[in-house]
């Protein structure tokens, strides 16, 4: 097998291709189509290596999982094979830098947790985004979680994107981020006001904690979560993970901070 990568392999058999369209069917002589069927070989090879790495990460990830925590603890997983009780429901963002699991050690069992870009929760609406939804409901109503925990992050691209929206520009040409982060709108608006002075960057930073009282308030208009927090029941917090400094910051929901929903 040669050293060329499968991206100049690719664009050798396509080199080849556009060739032979320029020429008529009949002039395909035997030369071009063992050239082809070698390229073609090789490119099965190539792909063939590239999906075997994935596939070995995998595989040694399964392994380490279960030769150093699923058979050190039959006890957790016999008793997780029965039910599950988790105490936490987070909402994180994608990001792949900010798995809750991994950095608060949430283990099998403790957090339900749903993860989307910019770790945002939309206004109460059977119409739309009942993805949202029944990720909320089922911990809440099934399983009876006794916290929400809503983190948001550093550098998080969700919130850059929310904070890049112009005001009065044409609609960009993503099929759904732009219209899922406008969630945040209200604290992009306020942050925009509150700190016109300062840089993108640290407006930014603003913004990421903003938009998770955002959420807070969201939670809100959900009546099963609202209900609950209500009788005391169920807490609600935001939480900011700073993945440049290392550090973690937590809060209580205030409604004064942002009412982004207002109950009564
Ligand atoms: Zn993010």
């Amino acid at each position: 097998m040669s050293t060329e990568s499968y991206e100049d392999a690719l664009e050798r058999l396509g080199e080849l291709l556009r060739q032979l369209t320029c020429s008529k069917i009949s002039d395909l002589g035997n030369v071009a189509a063992v050239k082809i069927k070698k390229l073609t070989d090789e490119l099965e090879e190539l792909d063939s290596n590239k999906s075997s790495d994935a596939v070995e990460r995998i595989k040694s990830g399964f392994l380490h999982f279960k030769t150093r925590k699923y058979m050190k603890r039959p006890g957790l997983y016999n008793a997780l094979a029965k039910s599950q009780s988790p105490k936490f429901l987070v909402f994180a963002c994608s990001d792949s830098r900010v798995s809750p699991s991994h950095i608060l050690n949430f283990q099998p069992g403790e957090a339900f947790i749903v993860r989307n870009i910019g770790n945002m929760v939309p206004l109460f609406d059977k119409t739309q985004h009942s993805g949202t939804g029944a990720a909320l409901e089922y911990p809440i109503v099934n399983l009876n979680v006794e916290n929400i925990l809503v983190i948001g992050h550093s550098r998080c691209g969700g919130i850059k994107g929310l904070m890049s929206i112009e005001d009065d520009a044409a609609p960009s040409k993503s099929v759904f981020i732009e219209d899922w982060v406008k969630i945040g709108t209200p604290a992009k608006n306020r942050v925009k006001q509150e700190f016109e002075d300062l840089s993108f960057e640290d407006q930014c930073t603003h913004c990421e904690k903003e938009s998770v009282n955002v959420t807070l308030g969201n939670l809100m208009s959900y009546p099963f979560v609202r209900e609950r927090v209500v009788r005391n029941k169920l807490a609600l917090r935001g939480g900011h993970y700073d993945f440049v400094n290392g550090t973690f910051e937590l809060w209580e929901l205030d409604f004064k901070t942002t009412p982004a929903y207002a109950f009564s």
